[in-house]
């Protein structure tokens, strides 16, 4: 039988009602070529029902990125202004001061978020820092708000004292397929992100973790990533994708631009992957318009990060997001809908 005549009679099996609440672990590849296969939307209607099932579709819940040290990270990663490996004129800056982090978020939280995200480029988390980023997690978290970090690898008892400061969520992506991850990145394996993740779960915290789509990738390579990510012992909770943003001295600056459409697919295949997590639209989001992004909101994404600036890379004005919500009636999860409206007009 061919590819296409499998993927339909796969597609047959994958009703709607059989989707909706179907946590799973066990994702064969070709299950999933078959969901991407799909007519989009036929694709896009399946993700939405999912969603419904789930989610308040109209609702979509928001945190806040802050970069508390930025640069001179010793990573090769090929999109990402901050490595070391690039000249791409960033600004480098060494880990800033508990007091600043804690009126960022104090801002944040004003904004209407209800995670605040601090990420360090490191390539590991070093324990003659841990004490700082402790505090600061301490800090947020007295403001009410859930608190998030991405600090690279970490080990378990490392681990275990961010939590007892109050971490909720590590952040530590996987980025894209183990085939595809050693022309992304040399410097560390597939492996030693998969060990990372491991140490997370095992210490309690929530996972966050996601990928990059749009960096050369064959549509296999989105393929697996996703499988990898749902057939991890537990879905993350948070799963942040991607969309490459192509930086002025990074290796991936030529890429070739992402169908916009391939990339609403990738949201829906992982909303009906994992149809409890939350989907984030995540970096590249500046290059999204309008259209696009209320088409990722009905294929199943549900967070986005607020801010002017995801650690390094510029992110739609948060007046404008607050104008696309009220265009679409979506509230902001925890947040009353007049307040948005409210500040939309501001
Ligand atoms: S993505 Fe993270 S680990 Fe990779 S170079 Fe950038 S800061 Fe370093």
């Amino acid at each position: 039988m061919s590819i296409k005549g499998k993927n339909i009679k796969l597609y047959m099996t994958m009703n709607v009602e059989h989707l909706k609440n179907n946590i799973r672990h066990n994702w064969k590849n070709q299950e999933v070529e078959a969901l991407f296969a799909l007519p989009f939307n036929d694709l896009v209607f399946k993700a939405a029902a999912v969603h419904r099932e789930n989610f308040n579709p109209n609702e979509v819940q928001v945190s806040t990125l802050l970069s508390i040290k930025t640069g001179a990270c010793p990573e090769d990663c090929k999109y990402c202004p901050q490595s070391a490996h690039y000249d791409t004129g960033l600004k480098k800056e060494p880990l800033i001061d508990v007091a600043k982090v804690k009126g960022e978020a104090q801002k944040a939280k004003d904004a209407g978020a209800s995670r605040f995200c601090m990420g360090a480029a490191w390539r590991n988390l070093n324990d003659r820092d841990l004490p700082k980023v402790e505090e600061m997690i301490s800090e947020v978290k007295s403001l009410g708000l859930e608190t998030c970090v991405t600090l690279g690898m970490v080990k378990k008892e490392q681990l275990s004292r961010l939590k007892d400061a109050g971490l909720d969520y590590y952040n530590h992506n996987i980025d894209t397929s183990e085939e595809y991850y050693s022309k992304i990145i040399s410097t560390r394996n597939f492996s030693d992100r998969l060990e990372t993740l491991k140490n997370i779960n095992e210490a309690g915290l929530k996972t966050c973790c996601g990928g990059i789509v749009g960096m050369g990738e064959t549509l296999q390579d989105r393929v697996k990533m996703l499988s990898t990510l749902a057939n991890l012992p537990e879905h993350p909770e948070s799963m942040p994708i991607n969309m490459l943003v192509k930086i002025e001295g990074t290796p991936l600056e030529l890429e070739a631009e992402i169908d916009p459409f391939d990339f609403i697919r990738t949201i829906a295949v992982a909303r009906i992957m994992m149809p409890k997590s939350y989907v984030r639209l995540s970096a590249g989001r500046e290059n999204m318009n309008d259209q696009m992004q209320a088409l990722c909101f009905l294929a199943g994404a549900n967070s986005i990060f607020y801010g002017e600036k995801l650690l390094t890379t510029p992110n739609p004005k948060e007046n404008e997001d607050k104008k696309l919500f009220s265009r679409l009636g979506i509230e902001i999860e925890g947040v009353c809908k007049q307040n948005i409206k409210e500040s939309a007009v501001r």
